[in-house]
């Protein structure tokens, strides 16, 4: 179709910018003010203090009443985490981009909902025999009343009445937290297969080719501490529609991975690598694995340079640990899949990432040479261990296969975390390559068992600091240590 990645994303700004809307840039990927939160997992993130009535008067946000914009999102950790479904499916990444038009106390559930419907099938075209609304359908035990208010709405615009489908707790209804702004919502899901036929019974039911693209959610209730909801005096909007998701039904591809936001970055890989090309199979199709590593990769080199770029660094904790691990995993399969030498492989493919999103996000462009210093540090850091670790596994693996289980054990699963840097999902990858299953418990209990072990080392260690050399001289002879003689070189 004519639509580039890069019309969609101006024709949504654009859209909203003319009803009225702000065109606000996304907030930083690393929340530096939000220290409940990993990443930016969401567009809602950075508006929160609007929601909760705590932004301050001199705040510049505290003028808006629409904004549209597109955010960056992580979610690999955390609250949301999408990890383990990267490379295998075709709609979740680690990184993507997430649309979203507000409303703050100012329009509500009409304007949100014909706008939605407008954009969707008149201005980008698509076909409304393929499109299905969700509405809250209630929850009588928490008294709450169907959103018949979005339904009616739907039916308005002209959603066919059965491609309106009602929708629980869980999936219609969004909450901030435990207290705070909350309200029902309505998803807009798209058919991938069409020619006629109603998918409605597919919605909601993690069916690849009817996936959700936009969740508008009408925030119109305040939880209080006592569980019981308080309608708000200000309603707001907030919406999210996944760009990459867009975008492959717009230029008609199952796959997101087939849109003109990867095909650059595989197009790198591949001159990297000399692999063969990307055929976009998945699964038992994916016969050598290859095509599943091109998607890792270019999923995890958009993690890795934005996260970068806003400010994370691989470490051992939090946010770093997430970088670390999502480095190490594409790492893995880099030199697995295309026998690629680790130690500036990201890198090499971070030209054709800056070059492709470099002008939407400045900063790619900015902190290129920062990004490609760090994943260069990290992964020669890496590399040292990698080979090492693979061959350990391999005869961890070897020996549970043999001996008949289908488990590998949780010491094995620490000892390659501890020894040999490879961090527990990645461990769990290459489990699963081999049919073998891993018990969380059994982890859980060796990284105890050796929290307790380092624990009783660290106070030995104190205890001797406490000694003086009379009882040093003591130990030592009682221990048979040679002393040193007075020429000693140290
Ligand atoms: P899903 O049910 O498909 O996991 P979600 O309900 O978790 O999506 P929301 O939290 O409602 O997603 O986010 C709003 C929109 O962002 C979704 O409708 C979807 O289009 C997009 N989105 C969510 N998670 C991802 C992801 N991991 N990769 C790409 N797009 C995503
Ligand atoms: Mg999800
Ligand atoms: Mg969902
Ligand atoms: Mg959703």
């Amino acid at each position: 179709s004519q639509w580039t990645g890069v019309q969609v994303r101006k024709t949504f700004l654009d859209f909203f910018a003319e009803r009225g809307h702000n065109v606000v840039p996304s907030s930083s990927v690393v929340p530096h003010n939000d220290p409940t939160l990993l990443f930016t997992n969401a567009g809602m993130n950075q508006f929160k203090p609007i929601f909760l009535g705590t932004i301050g008067k001199t705040e510049d946000m505290a003028q808006l009443k629409r904004a549209v914009d597109t955010q960056k999102c992580i979610r690999a950790g955390g609250k949301h985490n999408d990890l383990d479904d990267v490379g295998k499916d075709s709609y979740h990444h680690t990184f993507f981009e997430m649309l979203g038009n507000w409303s703050f106390g100012d329009y509500f559930k009409k304007e949100a909902i014909a706008w939605s419907w407008e954009l969707l099938t008149k201005v980008y075209g698509l076909d409304p025999q393929r499109l299905y609304v969700t509405y809250f359908e209630g929850s009588p035990d928490l008294g709450l009343e169907p959103d018949l208010e979005a339904k009616n709405l739907w039916l308005e615009v002209g959603v066919p009445e059965d491609h309106i489908i009602p929708g629980n707790m869980k999936d219609n209804f969004w909450e901030m937290g435990d207290q705070g702004p909350c309200g029902p919502c309505s998803e807009i899901h798209y058919d991938k297969v069409g020619g006629g036929r109603n998918a409605a019974h597919l919605v909601n039911m993690d069916d690849p080719l009817v996936v959700e693209v936009w969740n508008i959610v009408f925030i119109q209730f305040d939880r209080q501490a006592d569980k019981s909801l308080k309608s708000l005096p200000a309603k707001h909007i907030d919406t999210g529609m996944g760009f990459e998701r867009l975008v492959s039904a717009l230029q008609d591809k199952t796959s997101n991975y087939a849109t003109d936001i990867f095909t650059p970055l595989f197009a790198k890989i591949q001159e990297v690598t000399g692999a063969r090309e990307y055929t976009d199979k998945y699964g038992k199709d994916d016969v050598d694995g290859i095509d599943t590593a091109y998607r890792v990769i270019a999923d995890h080199i958009r993690l890795l340079s934005f996260a970068i770029a806003d400010g994370a660094a691989p470490n051992n904790v939090g946010r770093g640990y997430v970088v670390r691990r999502v480095l190490r995993r594409g790492a893995r399969y880099a030199r697995k899949y295309f026998n690629a030498e680790i130690g500036t492989f990201f890198s090499r493919i971070l030209p054709a990432l800056v070059e492709q999103m470099g002008e939407q996000f400045p900063e790619l462009v900015k902190k290129q040479t920062d990004i490609k210093e760090i994943l260069d540090e990290e992964e020669v850091a890496f590399a040292v261990t990698l080979d090492r670790g693979e061959k350990q596994f391999e005869k961890y693996a070897a020996l549970a296969i043999k001996s008949g289980k289908k488990k590998l054990s949780g010491a094995d699963v620490w000892r390659l975390y501890d020894t040999f840097g490879f961090p527990e999902d990645l461990t769990k990858l290459m489990a699963e390559e081999r049919g073998l299953t891993i018990d969380e418990a059994e982890v859980n209990e060796a990284r105890e068992k050796a929290r307790e072990a380092s624990k009783a080392v660290k106070e030995s260690v104190q205890e001797f600091a406490k000694l003086n050399v009379h009882q040093i001289a003591e130990l030592e002879t009682s221990l048979n240590i040679p002393r040193p003689t007075s020429d000693a070189k140290f």
